[in-house]
């Protein structure tokens, strides 16, 4: 049976969805489930981690693990790894999850597979999929010599259990060791938009250079408030200035998977479907019939989005 670590992602002491999905699909494998949970929240972590089957969590509670910092992390997590004898580690393909993992596995002399969108297990090993050549292919990738297998997947590709409020965990409390920081993280400033982080979005409506002009994107943002959705953008638009990078979908932007993305004025150049393409259901508006968008679209409506979106935001109302 193999043991299964997952590294916990939370805020404000509630598990992210993606972290939530590590942890049922370890559960689901039948392996032994551990977790860790690092920063001043971690207790409330490891309870809700529990619920969704996490045997033993290693948490630190210290205050210096509030923020990502490499120099802090790796060594430690690399440690907890080991105690934990863990031959399996999932993580979220998140910025902090590329970022660390690579380098406890380095550390540790073993693999990692980043941006995966499908996991198998059998015994001790596992198998993943991975999107390559921006997600014109997908790859089914094995782990030859290497102790642990570290594997980082993306959101909203697994099923999230029901959570078992009657489930505990035991607790290991794991000290820290004085580290001599290189970097020391002063201040962060965080995103006033209250909005969903595009990357766990459940229902993205994004924006491409169709849209004209900044001011119109209110059209997306009156959608996307009836749906519940966050709003994404296409590189043109974001390198044009109408909207911040932090909205772009794409190679050069944010991996997202939602349930539902629905692309305004966007031509699906390959670069963006890079991005999206996991996407569970894409509906593209595009007053283009050629538009390749369309080739990767589960629905495609030919016309123009000003029309369009209007429409759809005024239908949700009714409905939802
Ligand atoms: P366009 O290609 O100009 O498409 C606009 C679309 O809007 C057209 O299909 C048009 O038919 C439609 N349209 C116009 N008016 C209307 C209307 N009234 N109603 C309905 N439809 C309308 N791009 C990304 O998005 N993300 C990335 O991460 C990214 N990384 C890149 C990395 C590299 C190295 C390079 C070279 C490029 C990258 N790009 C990226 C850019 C990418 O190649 C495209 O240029 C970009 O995606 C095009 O954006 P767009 O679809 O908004 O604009």
């Amino acid at each position: 049976m193999s043991n299964i670590l997952v590294f916990i992602e939370g805020a404000n002491s509630e598990l992210k969805n993606s972290t939530k999905e590590l942890l049922s699909v370890a559960k689901n494998s039948g392996g032994k489930v551990l977790a860790m949970a690092l920063g001043p929240d971690a207790i409330a972590l490891a309870e809700k981690a529990a619920h969704y089957g996490a045997e033993k969590t290693f948490i630190s509670s210290d205050n210096q693990f509030e923020n990502y910092n490499p120099d802090l992390f790796v060594t430690f997590v690399a440690d907890i790894v080991k105690q934990s004898q863990a031959n399996i580690v999932l993580g979220s393909s998140s910025s902090l999850g590329k970022d660390l993992f690579p380098r406890v596995a380095a550390k540790l002399e073993s693999g990692c597979v980043s941006d995966c969108t499908g996991i198998e297990f059998s015994g001790d090993n596992v198998t993943v999929k991975k999107p390559i050549y921006a997600g014109k292919c997908t790859a089914d990738v094995n782990f030859e010599n290497s102790a642990v297998k570290f594997v980082l997947m993306r959101a909203n590709q697994l099923k999230i259990n029901e959570a078992d409020s009657g489930l505990s965990t035991e607790v290991v409390e794991v000290t820290p060791p004085t580290t001599d920081l290189k970097t020391l993280i002063k201040n962060i400033v965080k995103s006033t938009s209250e909005k969903v982080d595009l990357t766990e979005a459940n229902i993205i409506v994004a924006g491409g250079r169709g849209m004209k002009e900044a001011g119109h994107f209110k059209l997306l943002e009156e959608l996307a408030d009836v749906l519940g959705a966050t709003v994404g953008a296409s590189r043109a638009v974001c390198d044009a200035g109408w909207v911040p990078h932090s909205m772009q979908v794409g190679q050069t932007g944010k991996t997202v998977a939602p349930n539902l993305y629905i692309a305004c004025g966007i031509s699906g150049a390959i670069q963006h479907l890079a991005g999206m393409s996991s996407s569970k259901v894409i509906v593209a508006i595009n007053n283009d019939p050629e538009a390749p968008i369309f080739q990767k679209s589960t629905y495609g409506i030919v016309g123009d989005l000003f029309d369009v979106v209007p429409k759809l935001t005024e239908e949700f109302k009714k409905v939802l």
